[in-house]
C-alpha cells in the first residue's frame, strides 16, 4: 500500500475529503490494526464475536450417501421404462446404517428409504415415494404431492413398514445421483468451513455445532472510549437547566460500540475547557480505540481538534463532504502515528486511533456507522468488507443541493417484493426523534439536487 493512500495532515491543518476518499482511509488505516487476546467461550456466547480459530470438517459432509427425499432407493437403469415394478427387499430409516450385506439393491430391487437416511449399497437414487404405489395395478399419478401423499402412497399407510409390501410401482424415471447428496459433496474432512476473523451468527453457530465444537475460540473485544464534550451537556439521570442537553450521545455511541462488537467505556462529558479535555483525551488513549462527539466544529469552543493538535495527533482527515456529518475527523495518536512514515500493517504498538464525531445526534450516529465501525471491527479481529448500499425505489420525489454526499433519515416500506423508501420529515442533523422513526437513510450522490418519485436510490441500512 502506497504511502500517499495513508497520508495525513501535520497539525490541524483542514483536509477535507470526498465520502470515498474518507471511508477509504479508514478502510486502509483498519487492515493494520491487531485484535486484541483470545479467550475461550460457550458455543452460544459466541454469537456475535469474532473467530480467532478456523472452523474445520472434522468428518466429510455429508459423512454418507444422504437421502433427500422419502422414496426407494433404486438403481436408475431399471426405471428406463416406467412404469416398473420393483421388489422390495429392505428399509432405512435416518440413523440406520445398511448392512450391506442384508440390505443392498440389486437388479430390479428397491429398498424403501427416508429423508436424512444412508444410501444402500448398489443403489444410485432415490425415487420420490410420490412417484410410486403399492399394489397390483398402475395408480395415475396425482398431480398434487399432497394429494399423492394421502391417496397412492409407495408404502401405504404413511409411517407403516414397507417390508412385507413386497413389490412397488414407481412411476416416473430417475437419473444416477438425484435426490440424495454423495458423501463429502458438501465438504470433505479437514476443509475449512469458516475462517478466522468471521462474525459469528446462527448460520456460523451451526457450522460450529456441526463440527462437534461446544466451545469457541474469539477475540477479546476491543475497548472502546466514549467522551463527550459540550458544556451544555448534562448526564441523563440530572434534570437539565433551561439551556442544556441530556447526554444521548454517549448511550447511543455505546449502544452502536456493543452492536459493532466492541465493548464501550463512558467516560462522562468534557467542559468546552482545555485542560479538563485534555486529561480526558488522555484517559480515552489508553482504551483501544476513542471516539469523541461534539466540538470539531467552526465554534469559539470547539477545542477538540486543537486538543489533539497539542499532543501531537496525526490527523488523515478533518472532514469529509457528507451530511450529515461533515466536520468528522479521524487520526491517532502515538507510538506509529509519524506521518508520511506511517504504514498499514506495520507493528501498531502504542498507536491509538481516534474519531471526533460532530455532536448532532444524527450527524453522531451517521458518522459513526460510516467511518468508526469498521475500525471497531477491524480491532474486533474482523475480516474488514466493503461498504454496500441496497436499493429501493423512492416513493416521492426529492430535492435537495448540490455539493455533499447524503444520509438523509428515511423509511423503507412495503412488503415482499414492493418495498419502497421515503424520507422522514426531519429537522435537521439535531432531530433525534426523527431519526428513531426511521429505519435507513437514502443515499444522494453529491452532484444530484433532484431525484424523481419511482427512481431506484441506494439505501444504508440502519
Ligand atoms: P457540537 O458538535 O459540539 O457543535 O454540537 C452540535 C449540537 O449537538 C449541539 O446542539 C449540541 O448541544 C448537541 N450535542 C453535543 N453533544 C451532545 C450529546 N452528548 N448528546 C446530545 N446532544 C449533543
Ligand atoms: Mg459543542
Amino acid at each position: 500500500m502506497s504511502s500517499s493512500h495513508l497520508s495525513s495532515s501535520a497539525g490541524t491543518a483542514a483536509r477535507v475529503v470526498s465520502f470515498e476518499v474518507a471511508r477509504h482511509l479508514v478502510e486502509q488505516h483498519a487492515i493494520g490494526v491487531c485484535p486484541g487476546a483470545v479467550e475461550t467461550v460457550d458455543l452460544l456466547a459466541g454469537l456475535g464475536r469474532v473467530l480467532a480459530e478456523e472452523m474445520v470438517a472434522d468428518r466429510d459432509f455429508p459423512p454418507f450417501a444422504r437421502a433427500t427425499r422419502d422414496g426407494y432407493a433404486v438403481r436408475a437403469a431399471d426405471l428406463a421404462v416406467v412404469p416398473a415394478r420393483l421388489e422390495v427387499v429392505g428399509e432405512v430409516k435416518a440413523g440406520d446404517w445398511p448392512d450391506p450385506a442384508q440390505c443392498s439393491v440389486g437388479r430390479g430391487q428397491a429398498v424403501g428409504i427416508m429423508t436424512g437416511a444412508p444410501l444402500p449399497a448398489e443403489a444410485d437414487a432415490v425415487v420420490m415415494v410420490e412417484h410410486t404405489s403399492v399394489g397390483q395395478t398402475s395408480v395415475p399419478q396425482s398431480p398434487h404431492p399432497n394429494v399423492a401423499k394421502n391417496a397412492t402412497l409407495g408404502w401405504g399407510t404413511l409411517g407403516s413398514a414397507t417390508l412385507g409390501q413386497r413389490s412397488v410401482e414407481v412411476q416416473r424415471s430417475v437419473s444416477a445421483g438425484e435426490n440424495f447428496v454423495p458423501r463429502g459433496a458438501e465438504a470433505r474432512a479437514g476443509q475449512r468451513l469458516l475462517d478466522r476473523g468471521r462474525r459469528l451468527d446462527h448460520a456460523g453457530i451451526a457450522i460450529a455445532a456441526s463440527v462437534g465444537k461446544s466451545r469457541v475460540q474469539v477475540f477479546k473485544k476491543p475497548r472502546v472510549a466514549v467522551l463527550s464534550t459540550g458544556d451544555e451537556v448534562v448526564e441523563i439521570d440530572a434534570t437539565p437547566g433551561p439551556a442544556q442537553i441530556r447526554n444521548s450521545n454517549s448511550y447511543s455511541l455505546a449502544a452502536q460500540v456493543q452492536n459493532a462488537g466492541g465493548e464501550a467505556v463512558r467516560l462522562g462529558i468534557a467542559p468546552d475547557e482545555r485542560g479538563r479535555l485534555r486529561a480526558l483525551i488522555e484517559e480515552g488513549l489508553g482504551c483501544d480505540l476513542l471516539l469523541l462527539t461534539g466540538g470539531v466544529s467552526m465554534g469559539k469552543y470547539d477545542l477538540v481538534e486543537q486538543v489533539l493538535g497539542e499532543l501531537k495527533a496525526e490527523f488523515y482527515f478533518t472532514g469529509a463532504e457528507i451530511q450529515p456529518g461533515r466536520p468528522v475527523v479521524f487520526g491517532s495518536y502515538g507510538a506509529g502515528a509519524t506521518g508520511e512514515g506511517t504504514r498499514a500493517g506495520a507493528p501498531a504498538l502504542d498507536k491509538k486511533y481516534f474519531f471526533g464525531l460532530p455532536g448532532n445526534p444524527v450527524s453522531t450516529m451517521v458518522t459513526f456507522e460510516l467511518f468508526a465501525r469498521p475500525m471497531i471491527e477491524a480491532l474486533a479481529g474482523m475480516t474488514p468488507r466493503g461498504l454496500v448500499f441496497l436499493r429501493a425505489r423512492l416513493k416521492s420525489e426529492i430535492r435537495t443541493k448540490t455539493g455533499l454526499k447524503r444520509f438523509l433519515p428515511a423509511v423503507l416500506s412495503g412488503e415482499f417484493e414492493n418495498a419502497e423508501v421515503e424520507l422522514a420529515r426531519w429537522q435537521g442533523s439535531g432531530d433525534v426523534a426523527a431519526l428513531a422513526q426511521a429505519n435507513c437513510y437514502v443515499v444522494i450522490p453529491p452532484e444530484r439536487e433532484r431525484i424523481e418519485a419511482g427512481e431506484w436510490v441506494p439505501l444504508l441500512m440502519r
